[in-house]
């Protein structure tokens, strides 16, 4: 097996991009900062790692993310410290920390990052994973979680994948809304915890809404009688979510309502979403989001509605429909190059070339004029410039379209200029 003799592998769990998939996806990282720039998103970066607290405050100690998944530890002077797991509470940690709040709102901020978290590493789960996102913070309107489902929902489809996405509002915490459902689940939980999976029975205390995203066919059949958030929804969350619906049917996004649909993360309020592809087995959500209305405060900051998404890049690559087309070649020119004088000769060209814009690679390892012939179609380049001892001597490249095979004689002097047109 390939590497047998190398020591080292990466850690479980961790995955190597290597070429040409490596170029496929900074493409789409490109490509999805691209649309999300055209709606006002700009990009924000924020460290690999934080607080282990704004974790534990933000995404809450009773979600598994937090209790179970984060990669922490002591950094001395009584400092924890986490892996950064997901991307919303960073950003809006970094929002109230240079009080970009203070100006016009929505912040509207954007990132493409890996995020870590300690899982059962299966196909299409990781426990270093790369997600892009964006976060949208102070405005509760409606009109904004139309316009992140339907940026989100543009992006997947452009990106190849055309998944389902499912759409609930889980209303907000307060004892006419979500806190008198919770109520009411935990006495129906209780009643029937006898015939939950022995796991999902421990959340019943801990965090009862997240038994609906229980994947043991035990604990859905228990569910099917379970009273639904939707029917228990306060007034103002109701009409939130009817306005939200009505926006995407006139953006023309397609969803359905699915009341049991809960996300992992303890801050949502409100609308929450997940996008949902075939072909990816049990781990097949290419994304998923929602308001957070409470998170600012929970970390201290003032009352900021807000609203996100992050997509997993990882799977969105797994779930497109088509094999990835191979991106295009960064090289446009090989040159081939003959012995030392002509290796010098189609350095300098080469970098002369590439200073133009025009991309360029060269042999390093003085193959024969076949072997680098083999290199230039391997490369993608679409010209090889071949430089032999007659070629140097006239200071003339032999120029050959490698899709036609037509060659001609170039001068030295025009070869940048001709290539680069
Ligand atoms: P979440 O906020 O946990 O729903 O994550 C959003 C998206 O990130 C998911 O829909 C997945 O596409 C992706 N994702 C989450 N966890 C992992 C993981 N462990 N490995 C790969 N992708 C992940």
């Amino acid at each position: 097996m390939a590497g047998d003799s190398v020591g080292f592998r990466a850690p479980r769990g961790t995955t190597d991009v290597l070429p040409p998939e490596s170029s496929l996806r900074d493409a789409l990282v490109r490509s999805a900062l691209d649309s999300f720039g055209r709606a006002g998103y700009e990009p924000v970066e924020t460290p690999a790692f934080e607080h282990t607290e704004l974790f534990q405050r933000g995404v809450g100690e009773a979600s598994e993310v937090v209790s179970k998944q984060m990669y922490t530890w002591a950094d001395g002077g009584g400092r924890s410290l986490t892996l950064r797991p997901e991307g919303t509470a960073p950003v809006v940690r970094a929002v109230l920390e240079h009080g970009l709040e203070r100006g016009p709102l929505p912040v509207k901020l954007s990132y493409a990052e890996s995020m870590w978290r300690r899982e059962r590493p299966q196909k299409g789960r990781y426990r270093q994973f790369f997600q892009v996102g964006i976060e949208a913070i102070g405005s509760g309107r409606p009109e904004l979680d139309a316009e992140v489902i339907e940026i989100g929902t543009r992006f997947l489809a452009a990106a190849g994948v055309a998944p389902g996405l499912s759409l609930n509002s889980i209303g907000h915490d307060s004892e006419s809304c979500r806190r008198g459902y919770l109520a009411l689940l935990k006495k129906f939980l209780e009643e029937i915890a006898g015939s939950l999976a022995p796991d999902d029975r421990a959340r019943v205390a801990t965090n009862p809404l997240r038994t609906f995203d229980s994947k043991e066919p035990q604990t859905s059949a228990a569910l099917a009688a379970a009273p639904l958030i939707t029917d228990h929804l306060c007034d103002d969350c109701r009409a939130h979510f009817v306005s939200v619906q009505r926006l995407l049917t006139d953006l023309s996004v397609d969803f359905t309502l699915e009341p049991r649909l809960v996300r992992g993360l303890d801050y949502y309020t409100r609308t929450a979403f997940e996008w949902f592809a075939g072909g990816l087995g049990s781990q097949n959500a290419v994304g998923g989001g929602g308001r957070y209305d409470g998170l600012s405060e929970a970390l201290g900051g003032p009352s900021l509605p807000g609203i996100g998404f992050a997509l997993g890049l990882d799977r969105i690559i797994m779930a497109r429909a088509e094999p990835a087309e191979e991106p295009p070649g960064r090289v446009a020119v090989y040159l081939v190059a003959l012995g030392d004088d002509a290796r010098r000769e189609a350095l300098m060209l080469a970098t002369a070339l590439r200073v133009a814009g025009v991309g360029a690679d060269l042999d390093f390892a003085a193959r024969s004029m076949k072997g680098q012939m083999k290199d230039a179609a391997r490369s993608g380049a679409r010209w090889a410039v071949i430089l032999g001892s007659e070629e140097l001597r006239a200071r003339e490249a032999t120029v050959r379209d490698l899709r036609s095979g037509e060659q001609q004689r170039v001068p030295f002097a025009e070869l940048t200029a001709r290539l680069a047109a």
